[in-house]
């Protein structure tokens, strides 16, 4: 491994003087799961790493009324998992950090660190695609906006810039009416990255009319994918066993999944298939 400088912010102005005057010399280390072993295997050289952990106020869960939960950046993925806020706002988000490998690896791992990786054979970065999230990107620039969805777009590609540093994660109040579900699907252990990761969201009123479908298939292919003209066809309508496999079956169809360890493409499209049923089933349709 090369050698670095460690650098170790108190605040979020200090990092991002940092990160701007060094740019692509320097990497933001977080959990560092991801980063210490790219760094390990040579895939990665930076002159310099500049540790997250010291920075008040990137550690913070909380509910705002009117925009919805706000989740920092440095959040672990076992504090997200076991947060109160979560599991009584989006209690299908704790659940789907909750099976992301192992208890040691989620005590590490951030939220932050979990969308920037952008690894394809995630599980929360579907979520919160699916959700609606949006990260929360500033530099000594200013700050923006990005939903998840246009945030990770390809294997360990976001559109984050060099000099910018994701702080937190938006995810908007939504209709009380609202429930969502994630199914991971792992082929080898009980520890292993998803083969398939279905992340569904639906907004199913006192009649059992569905207002509003969401979701987001992770592992299948370079980006979480979301379907909106399958989705949509739910809008106005009973979850009812056709219109399931409808969607079921529009999503099999739509998505051209990748190949891999834990599935070939003809198998994972199978998969879709059976999740993506399976999901809205037990959002309330009848299969
Ligand atoms: C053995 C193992 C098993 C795993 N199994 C699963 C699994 O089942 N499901 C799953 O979803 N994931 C799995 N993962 C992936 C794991 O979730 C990620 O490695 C982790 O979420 C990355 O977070 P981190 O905080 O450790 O990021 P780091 O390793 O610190 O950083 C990752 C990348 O993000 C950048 N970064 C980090 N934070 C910020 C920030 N705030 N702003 C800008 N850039 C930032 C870093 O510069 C780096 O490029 C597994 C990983 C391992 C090692």
């Amino acid at each position: 491994m090369a050698d670095f400088e460690w650098l170790e912010p108190q605040t979020i102005p200090e990092a991002l003087k940092s990160a701007g005057e060094l740019g692509e010399e320097a990497k933001l280390i977080a959990g560092g799961t991801w980063l210490a072993i790219v760094l390990k295997q040579g895939l990665l050289m930076p002159s310099a790493l500049i540790s997250l952990h010291n920075i008040d106020g990137l550690n913070d869960v909380r509910y705002e009324p009117g925009v919805g939960l706000r989740i920092g950046a440095m959040v672990s993925l076992t504090a997200a998992e076991k947060s109160p806020v979560i599991e009584k706002h989006f209690p299908e988000l704790a659940y789907a950090c909750r099976v992301v490998a192992n208890v040691r690896i989620r005590n590490q791992a951030t939220v932050g660190g979990c969308l920037c990786d952008a690894d394809y054979a995630s599980d929360p970065p579907s979520m919160f695609a699916a959700l609606g999230a949006r990260v929360v990107l500033q530099s000594q620039s200013g700050s923006r906006e990005v939903a998840v969805r246009d945030f990770i777009v390809g294997h360990y590609e976001t559109t984050i810039e060099y000099g910018e540093m994701l702080t937190e994660v938006i995810v908007p109040e939504r209709n009380p009416s609202t429930s969502g579900v994630y199914l991971k699907y792992r082929t080898r252990s009980h520890e292993d990255r998803p083969c398939v990761g279905v992340s569904a969201i639906a907004d199913i009123n006192g009649d059992g009319v569905c207002q509003g479908l969401s979701i987001a298939v992770g592992a299948v292919a370079n980006t979480p994918q979301l379907v909106d003209d399958v989705a949509t066809l739910a809008v106005g309508k009973q979850l009812d066993a056709p219109l399931i496999k409808q969607i079921a079956d529009g999503y099999a169809d739509s998505i051209e999944p990748l190949s891999d360890i834990r599935g070939s493409s003809w198998y994972r499209q199978q998969m879709i298939q059976v999740h993506v049923k399976r999901a809205l089933t037990q959002l309330g349709g009848v299969s």
